[in-house]
């Protein structure tokens, strides 16, 4: 990543957690007196800002305070599993193993690994883990001023597909050289969706937001009773376009404007198309909404999914999600100067009452 993107990555974020239910407290005729908000900022949690809150009955402020540090100590654990960026981690670990050796992987990763082969399915390639040799290429070619030649591209994609990837529950093995698994769009996902199951299971908690980089997920009510919001951030500058007012939700969004590569002075998204093994063009911002159905809870592990699959399918992957309850989306497309929206209608209700996008 470019310093620019790591600036503009962090400003989104944190203009993320700054619109998300700024932490009212106290008293409201709602029948939620005397509750109160209680926050944490942990610092570098999945190599990103991360902003954990809890409400509480005002006497139960520790108890709030503890679960907001087992959920911190949730997602720690979780990305000590799942990151490429720790040697040491299980996902290194069997990034740098050999093809046809089975190796054994904590279950959270295994069963994270199975959904998004499902992905990758529903989306007929369009989102795959497995597109970490492109990635990597891209990053690499960036670093030495340089677009990835066709022969560099072809090399890379033959290792790309979740057919490499022999999964079972004695373990996970690499069916040819060369496989490299990135969780980078999926892996936040399943950290909110861990660390808001664990302030559930505190009895104090009655509400809570668990926000990583702008992916989160949220339950309850503010202290005053109301609903959290959550701003959408504006891909062209560092705004807010819009926002929406959630219960219970999680949201995610993938944009190319939070992390790049700079080429030639010209801008690459990190989020490539894994059969062309080239960088997403068309589409600048993706934000998923998921929305509880009967039996099951929002997932902002689908919202983080679902978000990167949108940006590389563009607004014909709407289809996909025609006749769901649980999922709504907003894709941006266009350029600064014609930018075009498209947004499904569920989404468009979930916006704050009166407003709308907004790209000016
Ligand atoms: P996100 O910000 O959630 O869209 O995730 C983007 C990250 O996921 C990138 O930085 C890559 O590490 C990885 N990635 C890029 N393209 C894809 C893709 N098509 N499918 C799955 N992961 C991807
Ligand atoms: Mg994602």
């Amino acid at each position: 990543m470019t310093q620019a993107g790591r600036r503009v990555r962090l400003l989104a974020s944190v203009l993320a957690a700054l619109a998300v239910g700024c932490s009212s407290r106290g008293r409201s005729p709602g029948g939620n007196a005397g509750r109160t908000i209680v926050e944490a900022s942990p610092r570098a949690v999945m190599g990103t800002e991360c902003v954990l809150k809890a409400v509480v009955p005002a006497d139960r402020v520790g108890e709030a305070r503890a679960a907001l540090k087992r959920a911190e100590q949730a997602l720690r654990r979780l990305e000590a599993v799942m990151s490429v960026h720790l040697a040491d981690s299980a996902l290194s670990r069997f990034n740098a193993a050999p093809a046809r050796r089975e190796i054994r992987l904590p279950a959270e990763l295994t069963d994270l690994l199975r959904r998004a082969a499902s992905f990758t399915e529903l989306s007929g390639g369009a989102f795959d883990v497995t597109c970490g040799p492109v990635v990597r290429l891209w990053k690499r070619c960036a670093k030495a001023g340089r677009q990835p030649s066709e022969e560099e591209l072809r090399q890379a994609t033959a290792r790309v597909g979740m057919r490499h990837l022999s999964i079972t529950e004695r373990g996970v093995t690499k069916l040819v050289a060369g496989v490299f698994v990135d969780l980078g769009a999926i892996a936040k996902g399943c950290g909110v969706d861990r660390a808001v199951e664990v302030l559930r299971g505190s009895p104090a908690v009655v509400g809570a937001m668990v926000n990583v980089g702008g992916d989160l997920r949220c339950f309850g009510t503010k202290p005053d009773g109301g609903s959290w919001r959550v701003g959408v951030q504006h891909p062209f500058r560092e705004a807010l376009c819009g926002a929406l007012v959630l219960r219970d939700a999680a949201v995610a969004t993938s944009g190319d404007y939070r992390r790049f590569v700079v080429i030639a002075g010209r801008r690459y998204s990190h989020i490539v198309d894994p059969r062309t093994g080239r960088p997403v063009e068309a589409t600048h911002s993706v934000t998923v909404v998921s929305l509880p159905t009967a039996g099951k809870a929002p997932s902002a592990t689908d919202a983080d999914a679902w978000a990167t699959t949108l940006s590389v399918m563009g607004p014909k992957g709407l289809a996909l999600l025609e006749g769901r309850s649980d999922l709504e989306a907003l894709i941006i497309t266009g350029t600064p100067a014609r930018p075009e929206v498209h947004m499904t209608d569920g989404f468009r209700r979930l916006l704050a009452p009166g407003t709308g996008i907004n790209l000016e």
